[in-house]
């Protein structure tokens, strides 16, 4: 248990730790051991939630590898060694929030960096671009379609960033095309793929530099975890990335660790039947005379569709029974959201209209309940006036 390059103090170290599971093991047998038989003590089966924030030291100049829980934490290890598994990554952070995560990406880039963004970006994320931006940290240019994204990118910009699907029009951009041109300029990719998950999307084997999650949506699912995820490949990355987490402290807490592991063990299976759900939905949607457009990918349970008239949106979000109203996404149990007063409310309106999020778009996570339950609901709240 003994690890000889770490010091007392507790400040730098952690970093010494490799992915423990084999790569050649397959993604659905990765998270349904996610966090097994990592006891060597006792043996137990599943990851043990560590509370303690202190470790004792054996002796003057030795580490058991864990000093302070803020720097490394045992339950909160073995969720990062499956996080960067699932990715196919040699590291992964485990964070306390999914934009703790996006801020702690960009902490690993240089101030006045220059950032080619996709527009259509998870609310939250263009707020604080916009704030980063407004206090000259960063530089930021939007494109609203991958190819003004490629005309884009030239010799000056330093990181690319994209969300794909994106959020909420749901189109998809090519992590490899994009990457490679990327790299062909000096530029490092940022992923967010909080709404495919590992499941259906690996940016990092398509070249991106890192992948981020809020991981509070799918890798939890469950919608009772605030979490956020990032993971990299590249060492340099990875230390900043070390340094700057444990430094200013937003961690995962051991209980949310112990939350988030539990939660990934079923990803796959909650995925597919997201999918399965959400297809049966989009084709009940594409022939309701109440609905103009269906924005879906093919994959996934996020939806986003259009209504004929943007006037009966309070009428329909308060009839629904089985769909609750709520911001967020990704968990079991299905989720309507209306970005214009809630996730997306942020962005000003000329500048969400300007990319086609309009106010009759209606945003759906597909759960894992019976897909008739949900075509039924939808059906009544939307035709029966
Ligand atoms: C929710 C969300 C975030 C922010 O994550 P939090 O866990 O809420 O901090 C970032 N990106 C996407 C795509 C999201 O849906």
């Amino acid at each position: 248990m003994f690890s000889k390059d770490v010091t007392i103090e507790g400040e730098i170290l952690a970093k010494d730790w490799k992915v423990n599971m084999s790569k050649d093991v397959k993604l659905n047998t990765l998270l349904a051991q996610a966090g097994v038989k990592k006891d060597e003590t006792t043996g137990a089966l599943t990851t043990p939630l560590h509370f303690s924030t202190t470790y004792q030291h054996p002796e003057f100049g030795q580490s058991t590898g864990y000093d302070y829980t803020r720097t490394k934490n045992p339950t909160r290890v073995s969720l990062e060694e499956t996080l960067a598994a699932i990715e196919s990554a040699n590291y992964a952070l485990a964070t306390s929030s999914g934009m703790s995560a996006i801020v702690l990406a960009f902490s690993a880039f240089p101030v006045g960096s220059k950032v080619l963004a996709v527009r259509d970006l998870y609310g939250g994320s263009f707020r604080w671009f916009a704030q980063a931006e407004a206090e000259g940290r960063f530089a930021f240019t939007y494109a609203n379609t991958e190819e003004e994204l490629l005309n884009k990118l030239t010799e000056d910009i330093d990181i690319v960033y994209i969300e794909t699907p994106t959020n909420p029009l749901m189109v998809e951009f090519d992590i490899a095309r994009i990457s490679q041109a990327a790299h062909e300029r000096g530029a490092a990719v940022i992923v967010d793929n909080t709404f495919y998950s590992p499941i259906y999307q690996r940016p990092l084997e398509d070249g991106a530099d890192i992948v981020l999650h809020s991981a509070t949506k799918y890798l939890g699912g469950h919608n009772d975890v605030l979490a956020g995820a990032i993971m990299t490949n590249d060492a340099a990355i990875y230390d900043k990335l070390f340094y700057n987490l444990n430094t200013t402290g937003p961690v995962l807490s051991p209980f949310d660790s112990y939350l988030l592991l539990r939660g990934l063990k079923t990803l796959a299976l909650r995925m597919e039947r997201s999918t399965q759900n959400a297809q049966e939905v989009v084709a009940f949607l594409k022939q309701s005379p109440a609905v103009k457009e269906v924005l879906y990918p093919g994959k996934g349970g996020m939806i986003s569709f259009k209504v004929v008239d943007e006037g009966k949106i309070p009428h329909l979000l308060n009839s629904l029974k089985v769909f609750t109203f709520a911001e967020s996404l990704g968990g079991v149990e299905s989720l309507i959201t209306y970005p214009t007063t809630q996730t997306h409310a942020d962005i000003p309106v000329e500048v969400r209209h300007s990319y086609g999020l309009t106010d009759d778009l209606l945003r759906l996570s597909i759960g894992i309940e019976d897909s008739r339950d949900l075509v039924d609901d939808l059906r009544a709240a939307l035709e029966n006036e």
